[in-house]
């Protein structure tokens, strides 16, 4: 079958894409997804626990829809799971994108063609087809990270990944669950994994800060509030990096130091992100700054947990917030559980599995349940399974071995009309993301409307463009004290990774600059006349 376009991935971002190729710009549209159902992330992230974990509702949703922002009945400050799939999923019958979409369909190989410009597909089902451009909302948290623990094979017992959890419920009801992994996820699913199991053991490789998440139920009253400020919260979200509500603009060290453990007293109260971005400015990139910040939050988890053991176990030492936050609901709490233990794998490292056990340096560990919490190949490892194939052959995992080189993180050189969302190099995770994949989008729709009035066949990122914008994406990271910690954003977690800071820091400004550079021709792509009108 031949389209115009071809989606791959049917998450916010790919929903978005199929809305606004197919009714906005009427392209001939196919999406493809490998998952059951829409949702991407969230329809794999069913844990226990999970939520969203930023002010979610109404704006952890799209925004290209005042009706859509005025008729759903978001329940809490930081949607549940499940409400987010509701939701997609009701966008997706609203719109009825589902027409358009092939579920349970992974696109397992994805070639360029020179004479044709255009890009061929096929699925693991064996369908093939091609379209003029290909759209790649493959998911920046989508390639499930497993650690290769000596005989993690021969543990008897079910395992389950946070980022695969199957759809069925799951069951601790007595059961001793052993916990790999304290990021977001392990931080969300720990707490109500204790609720019900006979005993839970965690195998922590890095104490983490987590801040309160203060979830509330969102009153009938707020919600209306947002809706009739709705242009100018909107507005706010593009000028603020995602963030709805007005930032700090407070110096922390025009303030006494007692001043200044109110202040982050008062944030700390507040929950959410508060403490980090909306205590005083600069906590990501003053140094002196962030250590007191995070000496708050150290002497926070020595006063939630009683056991003075677990709790310095339990205490981070790295630069506070330079691996992603952590917003948490009862998670120091959960220690001070009698059915709850720790491990901290940096003095007692896991040295085998056996079919019952996890055996570490100091002791075995009895289990009948092994939750793997360890993240993802994120950012790249999803272009990196798709695996495309470019000018000349050229395969994405060749030009990626080294460095994951990008322009504006949604083109790359050598791959014309090739579009990635959140790609490596745009702001993704740090920005809020249904609303980055709707501006992704709105720059796409420009892009292929240029080309289109030109009469241009492809569009294509230099190289010179890419060297560039990888100079301006790591002096910007510079600016921050992220590139300081190894985390998921550094590529840091994924062993033999290239290491290489994945996001653009700056979400509002970045989205500034690609819209001035579309403005002034598409600065840094080449575009080749349609091949359709050239002669012979
Ligand atoms: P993650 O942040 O990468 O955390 C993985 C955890 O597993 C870390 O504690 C890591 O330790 C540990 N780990 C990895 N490999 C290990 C190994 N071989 N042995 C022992 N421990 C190992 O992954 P995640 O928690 O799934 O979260 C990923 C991202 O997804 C988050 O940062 C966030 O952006 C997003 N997320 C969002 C939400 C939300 O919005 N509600 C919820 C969940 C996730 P180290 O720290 O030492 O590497």
């Amino acid at each position: 079958m031949q389209y115009d376009a071809i989606v791959i991935g049917a998450g916010f971002a790919g929903l978005y894409a199929l809305h606004r190729l197919r009714d906005e710009m009427g392209l001939s549209v196919r999406a493809f997804d490998g998952a059951g159902g829409v949702g991407g992330t969230w329809w794999y992230n069913r844990y226990p626990g999970a939520r969203v974990d930023a002010p979610s509702a109404p704006f952890y949703g799209y925004t290209f829809s005042k009706e859509l922002v005025d008729e759903w009945e978001w329940t809490e400050t930081q949607s549940a799971s499940a409400d987010v799939l509701a939701y997609v999923d009701h966008v997706a019958d609203r719109f009825d994108l589902r027409k358009d979409i092939q579920f349970d369909t992974r696109v397992t190989d994805a070639r360029w063609d020179e004479a044709t410009q255009r890009w061929s597909i096929e699925t693991a089902h064996g369908d093939e087809a091609s379209a003029r451009f290909l759209i790649c909302a493959t998911g920046a948290l989508f390639v499930a990270n497993k650690p290769h623990y000596p005989g993690i094979d021969d543990f008897a017992g079910p395992v389950y990944h946070t980022g695969r959890w199957p759809h069925e419920p799951v069951s601790f009801e007595g059961k001793r669950v052993g916990v790999i992994g304290t990021g977001s996820s392990g931080v969300q699913a720990i707490p109500e994994i204790a609720k019900t199991a006979e005993h839970v053991t965690v195998f922590q490789r890095t104490a983490q800060y987590a801040l309160p998440a203060r979830n509330r139920p969102l009153t009938a009253e707020q919600l209306q509030e947002y809706r009739d400020n709705w242009a100018d919260l909107r507005d706010s979200m593009y000028r603020r990096g995602g963030w709805p509500f007005p930032t700090t603009r407070l110096k922390a060290w025009d303030h006494t130091p007692e001043e200044r453990q109110a202040r982050y007293e008062e944030m700390w109260a507040e929950g959410g992100l508060h403490l980090a971005i909306n205590s005083y400015v600069g906590v990501l990139a003053d140094e002196e700054l962030n250590a007191e910040v995070g000496d708050f939050v150290r002497a926070k988890i020595g006063q939630i947990v009683d056991d003075p053991e677990t709790a310095r176990k339990l205490t981070p030492d790295y630069l506070f917030g330079t691996k992603r936050l952590i917003l948490d609901n009862g998670y120091f709490e959960t220690y001070n559980r009698s059915n709850v233990s720790l491990v901290d794998l940096r003095d007692d490292p896991i040295t085998a599995f056996t079919a019952t056990s996890v055996q570490t340096e100091h002791g075995e560990h009895p289990i009948d349940m092994l939750v793997l919490a360890t993240g993802f190949d994120a950012v790249s490892g999803s272009m990196l399974q798709l695996n495309p194939q470019g000018r000349g052959g050229v395969r994405l995992g060749e030009k990626w071995a080294a460095r994951f080189d990008t322009y504006l993180g949604m083109a790359i050189a050598g791959f014309p009309n090739l579009f990635m969302i959140h790609g490596p190099q745009s702001p993704g995770v740090l920005y809020t993301m249904p609303l980055g994949g709707e501006r992704h989008m709105a720059w796409i729709d420009a892009c292929i409307r240029h080309l289109d009035e030109n009469d241009m066949g492809t569009v294509e990122a230099t190289e010179e463009a890419e060297a560039a914008w990888d100079q301006e994406v790591n002096d910007l990271a510079n600016r921050t004290l992220y590139p300081r910690t190894n985390s998921w954003y550094t590529g840091a977690n994924i062993p033999g990774k290239p290491r290489q800071f994945l996001a653009h820091t700056m979400g509002s400004r970045y989205f500034d600059r690609i819209e001035e550079i579309a403005a002034d021709g598409f600065r840094g792509f080449v575009f080749e006349r349609s091949s359709s009108s050239i002669p012979g």
